[in-house]
């Protein structure tokens, strides 16, 4: 019975030590949650779930509590307040507020206290040794490690970051170092704009509108994200040609439908909602909250905020530390006592540690000083929410989701959303006016036809877009303004927002390309000089005066003159031309000078005219001067023959001009080229001599040589009469005009290789896009295609007449009538006054004979005419003319006509006798 007695007490007391020992195990570990004040109704029930899921529900080997408070955003002393009351019910660990204006009160508490303290929200780095803290939202300098590794992984040149809250630069520090990679000369890389004196912010953002930079990162409160978008909406800065970077880790839960948004949008998260864990956790928060609210939550994925993730990941991980430690000691602290907590560090260091627990904001890892340091960033585009690719925070790297073909592919289902407008230029043949037909009425893109308007119907069709074009303001190309500080033409039009493509004989230069991007080209050219071909002038009438310049002719002339009357006087000096008329006769009474002034004449005429003369000087004076005029005549005649055949024949057509070199080293043939284009400034700029020479040539000549319209250089060229001006034009362009007009001609080779290329916004997500349409393009022939069309079948020659076609010309070396028509005349002239003289002549001889024969003039006229026309007989009989000087001296009246009609006919005489070299006068 004593032994029964004893036995009973002892399992009394093994079952209460028993029982003992369960209740320290299963002790209530309870702990302090602080919310702050919500910013939605559903954050509340959704909070609660996700505590009663975590620590209410859960089957552990210890007991769960919580001890919730909901506080202040901003209150620190209210905070400060709960927190107190927290730690005096005893709680093993503080989680919460969200945010960093209250936290730090938490913070230093519990730190005093030795009390654990978990955040879950944005915090600098902390570099403060603590055995109590931890962090499970991303540290703030990974953080912004990972979002300047995103940013540069987006390839942007030029930024403008827009930022809220000096936390907002923490986070953009790492971007704001992005700058000393790359700096552009003409504009700063990165702009930074406080957004400050909201909440209208459309000044700051037209402040940006006419930037070259059109990438911008946004760094705000969620809950401002639309109101600012709305705005730049507004002012047209939402458009496709601009790129945003929100860096909110909850831009997920905005709803942007309002926006109609056609920007290309890159949000970050740091979960991904297609993962196993985050679908797993929104069913389980949905079912928990029906049995405890008895109400379904709706909730959606994107309706969760980063802060519930991770505070659900907090819980999950401090949960499980709890759960996994062994007897935790009590240990009773509060606010106003010196006492520290026994259990934090183990609790810490448990929560630190754990490992392979499922978590929605996927790997955790902290560093010695509570942060977190291993997380991943999820980059996504707003558009079709398509996940771009992943930043693995621990080992800072980036792995693409997208291949590059699926990024552009994504880039371009924005420019379908949107009518394109495409600024060009009027210009042959890329873009010209269509003439509408009789009451035709032309709208939009049909007003124009041409390679430009071709190309562009091309790419639109190849990547499914429609496009508007429009004509930029001046027809200008686009050249910068160093005055006014501001682009003109085409580029112009993509730097102030007025289009989206810029698409005409475009050049990509190194300028142009540091404000705006090209596309890959579309066409190779170069500059060359374009010049009239050396057509025959058929007014030549005289060409062949031309050889000689008319000073020479002039000289010739009064030479041959004063040499003739020098011949004379010579020879009457000189004893050996004074010849005895009878050579039978030795003693002679008289000696006879045939060196008259005719035969003079005569003779230094048949020289120059290669003709030679029966009679020669004989005196050795006379002689040598007329050798020397013999000299004379040899070189001149031989020269001017020379001349003539190079004068009349191709030779003369040989382009004066045969390249740039010959053009640079003359100044008789002006040349310019295109004003405020990619030309003049080739020229502006090079360094190479020759062209810088060219340049002052060009800038310095008066009137201007420059010309603001090809047409207009290609005009000048032609209506130089004298080919005295040459344009120096792209390749492209001559080699239309030449073939429009025979008349012209490229002279030389090119200057230089430069492309067309499709100019478009900086960083323009569709740049992609369209680079590949042109390589579609040209792979499939279509490119050459358009510029045989434009360049050849659909070209409006003009009518080339015989002169101008060079090449018909080249082929032949024959004289035409028109270059010798002069030669011609000259003998028709000569002839017909011969004609006029010998019929003088006949009339004066009928006059004498009537008078003699005492016959009418009529009947005198009628016999020596039937004598003339007679040409059977060649003999004529001399009839003797009365002397006048036997007339008797009482009729004077008749005597004077004697003496005139023997004046004319000694003139006329003379005059024959000239012409007969009839020496005996
Ligand atoms: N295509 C040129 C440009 O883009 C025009 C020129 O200078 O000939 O400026």
């Amino acid at each position: 019975m004593e032994m029964n007695v004893i036995s009973f007490f002892n399992l009394l007391v093994v079952v209460i030590l028993v029982q003992k020992c369960y209740s320290v195990k299963k002790e209530t570990y309870n702990i302090g949650i602080i919310f702050n004040e919500p910013s939605s109704q559903s954050e509340l029930p959704l909070n609660d779930t996700i505590v009663r899921n975590n620590i209410i529900e859960k089957e552990t080997s210890v007991s769960l509590s919580s001890k919730v408070q909901v506080v202040s955003k901003i209150d620190i002393f209210d905070t400060s307040k709960q927190i107190c009351n927290l730690i005096d019910d005893g709680v093993v660990a503080i989680l919460g507020p969200s945010t960093y204006v209250t936290s730090p009160v938490v913070e230093s508490t519990c730190k005093n206290l030795n009390l654990p303290y978990i955040v879950t929200s944005w915090r600098m780095t902390s570099f403060e040794e603590s055995d109590v803290f931890l962090n499970f939202h991303p540290d703030a300098d990974k953080l912004a490690k990972g979002i300047a590794d995103i940013v540069r992984s987006l390839g942007w040149v030029g930024i403008i970051i827009l930022y809220e809250e000096e936390e907002g630069l923490v986070k953009l520090q790492e971007v704001l170092k992005l700058q000393n990679l790359k700096r552009t000369d003409n504009h700063d890389f990165i702009r930074v704009q406080h957004l400050t004196d909201g909440p209208d912010y459309r000044p700051l953002f037209k402040k940006f509108r006419n930037t070259t930079e059109n990438n911008i990162i946004l760094d705000c409160k969620t809950e401002n994200i639309l109101p600012i978008l709305t705005q730049a909406k507004s002012l047209d800065m939402l458009d496709i040609r601009f790129n945003y970077f929100l860096t909110s880790l909850d831009a997920h839960t905005v709803d942007y439908s309002s926006l109609n948004v056609t920007a290309n949008i890159t949000t970050i998260r740091i979960f991904d909602y297609n993962s196993e864990e985050f679908l797993n956790a929104l069913q389980k928060w949905g079912i928990t909250a029906f049995e405890f609210f008895k109400t379904p939550l709706y909730l959606t994925p994107t309706s969760i905020k980063t802060e519930t993730a991770l505070f659900q990941d907090a819980l999950t991980y401090l949960t499980a530390a709890l759960k996994d430690l062994p007897y935790l000691p009590e240990s009773k602290v509060n606010c106003f006592a010196d006492d520290k907590y026994m259990n934090g560090f183990s609790i810490i260091n448990a929560t630190r540690h754990k490992e392979d627990l499922p978590t929605i904001t996927g790997p955790i890892k902290f560093d010695d000083f509570g942060n977190r340091i291993d997380f991943n960033i999820y980059v996504y585009t707003l558009d079709e929410d398509q996940l771009i690719g992943t930043y693995q925070a621990l080992n800072e790297t980036m792995v693409f989701a997208r291949t590059s073909e699926e990024t552009s592919l994504a880039a371009t289902s924005n420019l379908k959303k949107v009518k394109v407008m495409v600024s060009t230029r009027i210009g042959n043949p890329f873009l010209m006016e269509v003439t509408p037909q009789d009451g035709q009425i032309l709208e939009g893109n049909d007003r124009y036809e041409g390679y430009t308007k071709d190309l562009m119907d091309e790419i639109a069709k190849n990547i499914d877009f429609t496009f508007e074009l429009h004509i930029t303001e001046g027809n200008l190309f686009g050249s910068y303004l160093e005055d006014q500080k501001r682009w003109t033409g085409l580029i112009g039009d993509l730097l102030e927002r007025r289009a989206h493509l810029a698409l005409c004989d475009l050049t990509i230069t190194h300028q142009r390309q540091s404000v705006v991007d090209f596309s890959m080209p579309f066409m190779t050219l170069g500059i060359s000089i374009l010049h009239k071909s050396p057509a025959k002038d058929p007014t030549r009438t005289f060409a062949f005066l031309e050889p000689f310049g008319t000073s020479v002719w002039i000289y010739s002339a009064t030479l041959y003159l004063v040499v003739s009357i020098i011949l004379y006087f010579i020879a009457r000096m000189t004893p050996g031309d004074w010849e005895n008329p009878h050579p039978c006769d030795d003693k002679p009474k008289v000696l006879e000078n045939i060196w008259t002034l005719q035969n003079c004449h005569w003779a230094t005429l048949g020289t120059i005219m290669n003709q030679g003369c029966d009679i020669l000087p004989k005196g050795i004076s006379s002689r040598f001067a007329l050798a020397m005029w013999w000299f004379f005549a040899l070189i001149i005649t031989n020269s001017y023959i020379a001349n003539l055949t190079a004068f009349l024949t191709k030779a003369n057509l040989e382009p004066p001009i045969k390249n740039v070199e010959d053009l640079s080293k003359q100044s008789k043939i002006k040349y310019g080229c295109l004003e405020k284009g990619s030309t003049e400034q080739f020229f502006k700029d090079s360094n190479i001599t020759m062209f810088q020479k060219m340049y002052t040539f060009m800038k310095t000549t008066r009137p201007s040589v420059f010309e603001s319209e090809n047409i207009d250089g290609v005009n000048r060229v032609l209506n130089d009469k004298k080919g005295l001006y040459a344009f120096l034009m792209e390749s492209t362009q001559i080699e239309y005009y030449v073939e429009t007009n025979c008349k012209l001609k490229q002279i030389g080779d090119w200057l230089d290789t430069k492309s067309y290329g499709i100019a478009m916004p900086m960083n323009a997500p569709y740049r992609g896009a369209i680079d590949k349409a042109i390589l579609e393009l040209q792979e499939t022939g279509k490119l050459g295609e358009l510029k045989t069309k434009w360049w050849k079948k659909k070209i409006k020659k003009m009518p080339c007449d015989e002169n101008n076609n060079i090449d018909k010309d080249d082929n032949s070396n024959d004289l035409d009538i028109a270059r010798t028509f002069g030669i011609f005349l000259v003998l028709l002239v000569g002839v017909s006054i011969a004609i006029l003289l010998g019929l003088v002549e006949f009339l004066w001889n009928v006059r004498n004979i009537s008078v003699e024969e005492h016959l009418s003039f009529w009947e005198a006229l009628k016999i020596e005419l039937k004598f003339a026309v007679n040409i059977w007989i060649t003999k004529k009989k001399i009839k003797v003319v009365a002397s006048d000087t036997s007339s008797s001296s009482g009729k004077s009246d008749r005597s004077d006509k004697a003496d005139k009609k023997s004046a004319i006919h000694n003139f006329l005489h003379t005059a024959s006798s000239f012409m007969n070299l009839n020496a005996d006068t």
